[in-house]
């Protein structure tokens, strides 16, 4: 079996990713994340956010409406777009304007086209509540535009000056023509972006810092750092001077995880214009009034996620192993009594499971024999196993064993929790 056809098995059988409506038959581009999926999630998008706004101390959050003003998507260039014709490479996606090509194939990578036609990538709905008076809207097709808009009142609100950023986690939505790859290309899907607001003589100083900073996040995070690589893009928007992407190399379908892109003035003289609002920006000390630049980055959260698992996915014989990084595993820990039918050690076990509990991600197991609930730790990813023994009623101390190496370790009790803190790193 192919590695995603068994990360996508594993995502179903353990609780990671449901296909999303499936007693219905499914709908493509959708998926669920599981009790393990959403603690998963949960725990990356916590790094990211803490990553970047404790880290940096000049960086806020925000949290934006999915629904914006439809006049958003005018300034934003995806409206325009829906005029001309278009085609789509079937393989990298890359669409063109079908009057400019020579040949029938995609100029980037060679790959077969669609036929024209006029593409809305942007998710219509409908506001108010009586037929025939209803409002157009659109679920936003890219976070990052919120930003733009909040921008000015994040300035009026802090007491931040340029350079700094805003940042968001946030839903986006697109009708994509061939969603498919499992999470690559869904149509409703999450993304984590920065938006850093700089003095146009900066972008080149800026640029760079966050390109590395990105790449050592994700480095910090992934199983093998060494399947991280950039991507450099020659055809560039012509408010670009240079734009890069994180890829994830090893992926057996597309790479791309994240954007790291030279947006220059474009966006806020955009809304600018388009709102009739003044979004430039006055120095305090030089008096200099400029139009702020932007250097973005932009990223696939349910592409990490997914990336994640491939690079973490191991086969050791019978055993299959998710090396996750123990910050993002869904389990920190997981307690079992040896015998399940010895109250003894049951009523042990259970007080070790409720005190970790209050400091990480515990699960209790008790099924089977201890060899199989390794196992089955094992392809979830936790880091850690604790076992009650009937040694256990007699000298306080229970066997702990490590994912990675299976060494096993006899701990104090009343050193379990240390122990686990500094062996997790949390
Ligand atoms: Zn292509």
């Amino acid at each position: 079996m192919e590695l995603m056809d068994k990360i996508i098995s594993l995502c179903k059988r353990r609780g990671f990713i449901f296909p999303g409506s499936e007693i219905y038959g499914g709908l493509q581009g959708f998926y669920d994340f599981g009790p393990l999926g959403a603690e998963m999630k949960n725990n990356l998008k916590a790094l990211w956010w803490n990553w970047m706004t404790r880290k940096h101390d000049r960086i806020v959050g925000i949290d934006g409406a999915i629904i914006t003003n439809p006049k958003v998507w005018e300034a934003s260039g995806h409206v325009q777009s829906f005029v001309d014709p278009l085609v789509e490479c079937k393989k990298c996606h890359h669409r063109f304007k079908a009057d400019d090509l020579k040949e029938k194939k995609c100029p980037d990578c060679g790959g077969p086209l669609t036929e024209p036609k006029v593409f809305n990538i942007l998710v219509p709905t409908e506001l108010g509540v009586i037929e025939g008076e209803k409002t157009s809207a659109y679920l936003r097709g890219e976070a990052s535009q919120t930003i733009y808009l909040d921008y000015k009142n994040v300035l009026d609100t802090t007491r931040l000056k340029i350079p700094f950023g805003i940042c968001q986690i946030g839903k986006a939505f697109r009708n994509e023509v061939t969603p498919g790859h499992f999470l690559y290309r869904q149509r409703e899907f999450e993304q984590w972006d920065l938006q850093w607001f700089c003095h146009p003589s900066e972008m080149e100083k800026w640029f760079e810092y966050w390109k590395e900073e990105r790449m050592n996040w994700y480095k910090s995070i992934f199983t093998h750092p060494e399947n991280l690589g950039f991507y450099k893009h020659e055809k560039l928007a012509h408010y670009a001077k240079r734009a890069f992407d994180i890829e994830y190399t090893a992926s057996p379908v597309g790479k791309e995880m994240e954007g790291i892109h030279w947006r220059g003035d474009w966006d806020l003289s955009r809304h600018s214009e388009y709102s009739g609002q003044d979004l430039s920006y006055t120095d305090s000390e030089t008096k200099e009034k400029f139009v702020p630049n932007i250097v973005e980055t932009s990223g696939g959260v349910d592409r990490a996620f997914l990336f994640l698992l491939l690079d973490a996915y191991a086969e050791e014989g019978e055993r299959i192993i998710l090396k996750l990084n123990p910050r993002i595993a869904p389990y920190k820990v997981a307690v079992f009594p040896l015998l399940r039918n010895k109250p003894q050690l049951v009523e042990l076990a259970e007080k070790i499971y409720g005190d970790l509990r209050k400091d990480f991600a515990t699960v209790w197991d008790d099924r089977g024999n201890v060899g199989k609930r390794y196992y089955s730790q094992d392809e979830i990813g936790t880091p850690y196993c604790v076992t009650v023994d009937f040694e256990s009623l007699e000298d306080n101390a229970v066997t702990v064993r490590d994912r990675d190496t299976m060494k096993q370790e006899r701990i104090a009790i009343s050193d379990l929790k240390n122990y686990l803190k500094e062996k997790l790193n949390v």
